[in-house]
């Protein structure tokens, strides 16, 4: 057990890095004999490694972003996906070989992002078990083992086991991509159906009883083991509130305010954030948006003056906490993966609006599956679906369902983080695996 040593490989964006550290950290605790290297780029480490309570045995190491020198990077999302997963299995030996260099310990274990599939090789060179690790909502990594009945559906994609049916417009659109249209990211996306069964343990991070039984058993007859991790949230201890609109939430009446935020990546186009404020504006409910300074001047002229009594638009909120709050009565979102686990923690229904990736495949699964919320009618903002859906899920008796549902999945979360929940057995497995091999 002393000699253990774990690298763990990030897809050094966005908000994968959190939950795969957060495990870490969790492992790190329980196996204080082992050793953790976290390799990630520079830019990743520099935001994640200031952060506390990182125990002495996980070190942070930094490899190559890819982007070639003096490169102008476009205003494009997944142009610095591509660069990354093009460096290839080279630049992840390079982290492996700093960490072994340092530590003076040979790596005896990988757990990657499942994202970054050119960990596989190197552990297969240097004839290591590979952990897979899944930061995104569960239930979109099973897309990617029908990628070609998927390419071949004409207009529904009715046949994933467990899943409802959905769209071709709700697919991630990489996974639709051939021919001249592929990128790194794309075929790496596609390639993760063979590539996950290579894995030891592939790792969701989220509540297995939230995911319907036949796609958890469709996915555990594909991959050598399939352990579901309740998302690691560490306790706060005290809670910033730098802007007041916690103080502020606490005026609220219960269950009152909706609250509106796109996550770090997605961009709303101009129009739909004119619609959300002329729908927030009309409405008269309380609102609190997260909304990026630079989509503030797309904001109706004098919007914050006049609504200045009841909403607040804040460039970012303490949104764990702003969940859940007793004063919040819905949530607009884009479906990212934190932010439904943040939701579904804290039981606030939700109106969904899928930009990109598996946002539309959640969406679905939040309004079909555990029916805590609806996708806004169009998948679009508009004035007029937005009053619609505040009335329906704030106010009218038909949106009942939708918030006593929200408060059912809110109690199998919490159920799902007890000692004795499948959960904890799942974690023991995965500490056993990485401390025996
Ligand atoms: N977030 C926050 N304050 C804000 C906006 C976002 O704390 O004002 C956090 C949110 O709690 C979540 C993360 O940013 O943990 C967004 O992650 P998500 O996976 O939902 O979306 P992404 O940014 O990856 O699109």
């Amino acid at each position: 057990m002393g000699s253990k040593h774990v690298a763990i490989f990030t897809f050094p964006f966005g908000t994968h890095v959190a939950p795969l550290l957060n495990l870490v950290l969790k492992l790190a605790n329980a196996a204080p004999n082992c050793l953790f290297s976290f390799i990630g780029t520079e830019k990743c480490n520099a935001i994640h490694f200031p952060m506390p309570h990182i125990p002495s045995n996980v070190k942070p190491y930094s490899i190559s972003d890819g982007i070639p020198e003096g490169h102008p990077l476009a205003d494009h999302p997944i142009e610095k996906l591509n660069f990354f997963l093009q460096t290839g299995p080279d630049n992840l030996h390079t982290g492996i070989r700093m960490a072994e260099e340092d530590t003076k310990k040979k790596v005896t274990c990988i757990i990657a992002d499942a994202f970054v599939t050119s960990s596989l090789t190197v552990a297969q060179t240097l004839n290591l078990p590979w952990i897979s690790f899944w930061p995104p909502t569960s239930c979109s990594a099973s897309l990617y083992f029908y990628v070609d009945l998927i390419r071949a559906a004409k207009t529904r994609v009715d046949f994933l086991p467990g899943l409802p049916n959905l769209a071709v417009e709700d697919i991630p659109q990489e996974v639709l991509f051939v021919g001249e249209k592929e990128t790194v990211f794309s075929r790496t996306l596609t390639s993760l159906g063979k590539v996950l069964p290579q894995a030891k343990a592939l790792v969701m991070n989220f509540f297995e009883e939230l995911d319907p039984p036949s796609l958890v058993q469709d996915m555990r007859s594909k991959v050598q083991s399939l352990l579901y991790i309740v998302p690691v949230r560490f306790p706060i201890s005290s809670v910033e509130d730098a802007s007041g609109c916690l103080s502020w939430l606490a005026t609220k009446k219960p269950n009152s305010v909706i609250y509106v935020s796109f996550g770090t990546v997605v961009t709303p186009p101009p129009h739909e954030i004119v619609a959300m404020a002329e729908a927030l504006e009309e409405s008269g409910f309380p609102f609190l948006w997260s909304l990026k300074d630079n989509m503030r001047s797309v904001l109706p002229s004098g919007f914050v003056e006049r609504t200045n009594m009841c909403g607040r638009v804040l460039p970012w909120v303490p949104q764990t906490q702003v969940l859940a709050h007793h004063s919040l009565g819905v949530f607009v979102t884009h479906c990212g993966s934190n932010s439904v686990t943040e939701a579904v923690c804290s039981g606030v229904p939700m109106i969904c609006r899928p930009f990109f990736g598996d946002q539309g495949v959640v969406a679905r699964v939040i309004q079909d599956v555990w029916n805590m919320g609806m996708i806004i009618q169009g998948r679009c903002f508009t004035k007029n679906a937005l009053l619609k859906s505040f009335n329906m899920i704030l106010v009218q008796e038909e949106g009942s369902t939708i918030r006593d549902n929200a408060l059912k999945v809110k109690n199998i979360v919490q159920d799902a983080a007890r000692p004795q929940a499948p959960s904890a057995r799942h974690f023991n497995t995965l500490v056993e695996l990485i401390s025996t091999s």
